[in-house]
């Protein structure tokens, strides 16, 4: 993987964090789900986020590009106020790109279809331009052979990495990655977790949800922890793995290590 994953120029001020979550609190009725959230992320950072079921990862990730909204604190996302007015929820889809545990590729289009149906609808390419921009990431998750199958003539390896190459066919500048490799069996985690390096080394910035420890220690700039609702615990790997400070934070590392 040669060429940058990340071809629109960010606008952001200089030393401006891409995320920035402040105060975030979110109900689900009276449930709260997060609490107290402030996050800042860089650009061209890699966050690991780790913790256990129900612990509201899957939620913290999914308000980053509004597929969740809070009631209170703000998220703004490449200077996107997503907390301000709904038709920002449009503006930073095209800019965050999202990659889930279950592929949920169109099981009716074809793996080229499933890549230029979002960029020609909306980002107004035009067939060709689609077209090519799909191959050109399916070339690079190393799959362009089977651009005119349908998803369930693939593995599930091969379809999570045409979600990845999906998902890049936006040119998004923030990657999020809701436990891509968990519904994988084990001989297909490695050629998923390699395409995610691929976009690290890239300087794609990126948001992980995994327990792939091995990829957070290799990939992550910092590694977050998660319990209740709350962000535990974060660190860069070195220190997160041999030294956690919190009792939540060994306990964890305890069972899945
Ligand atoms: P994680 O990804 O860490 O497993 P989630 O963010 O999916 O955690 O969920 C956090 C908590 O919120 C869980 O207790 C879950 O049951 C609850 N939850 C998630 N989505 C909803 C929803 N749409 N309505 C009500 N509760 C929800
Ligand atoms: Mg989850």
């Amino acid at each position: 993987m040669s060429a940058p994953a990340t071809s629109v120029p960010h606008l952001l001020p200089q030393g401006e964090p891409i995320i920035r979550m402040t105060g975030v609190q979110k109900w689900y009725g009276k449930f709260k789900v997060l609490s107290d959230i402030d996050l800042d992320v860089q650009p061209g950072e890699r966050i690991v986020v780790c913790g256990p079921s129900g612990s509201g990862k899957s939620t913290l990730i999914r308000c980053i590009n509004r597929l969740e909204t809070v009631q209170q604190g703000r998220i703004v996302v490449d200077g996107i106020d997503l907390t301000a007015a709904k038709r920002n929820a449009d503006a930073v889809r095209r800019e965050v790109g999202m990659v889930f545990q279950q592929f949920n590729l169109f099981p009716h289009l074809t793996i080229l279809q499933n890549c230029t149906l979002a960029p020609m609808r909306s980002r107004g390419l035009a067939r060709e331009e689609a077209e090519a921009l799909a191959m050109k990431y399916l070339t690079r998750v190393r799959i362009p052979e089977q651009a005119n199958k349908y998803p369930s003539q693939l593995s599930g390896g091969q379809q999570q990495r045409v979600a990845i190459a999906r998902a890049l066919c936006m040119t998004p500048k923030i990657m999020l990655f809701d436990e891509p490799t968990s519904a994988l069996d084990p001989e297909m985690v490695k050629e998923v977790l390699d395409t995610m390096i691929g976009l690290a080394e890239d300087g794609m910035t990126m948001l992980c949800v995994t327990h792939e420890m091995g990829f957070a220690r290799s990939v992550a700039d910092r590694v977050i922890f998660m319990a209740d609702g709350q962000i535990v615990e974060q660190a860069p790997p070195e220190q997160f793995f041999g030294h956690p400070r919190h009792e939540k934070t060994r306990q964890f590392l305890g069972q899945i290590l």
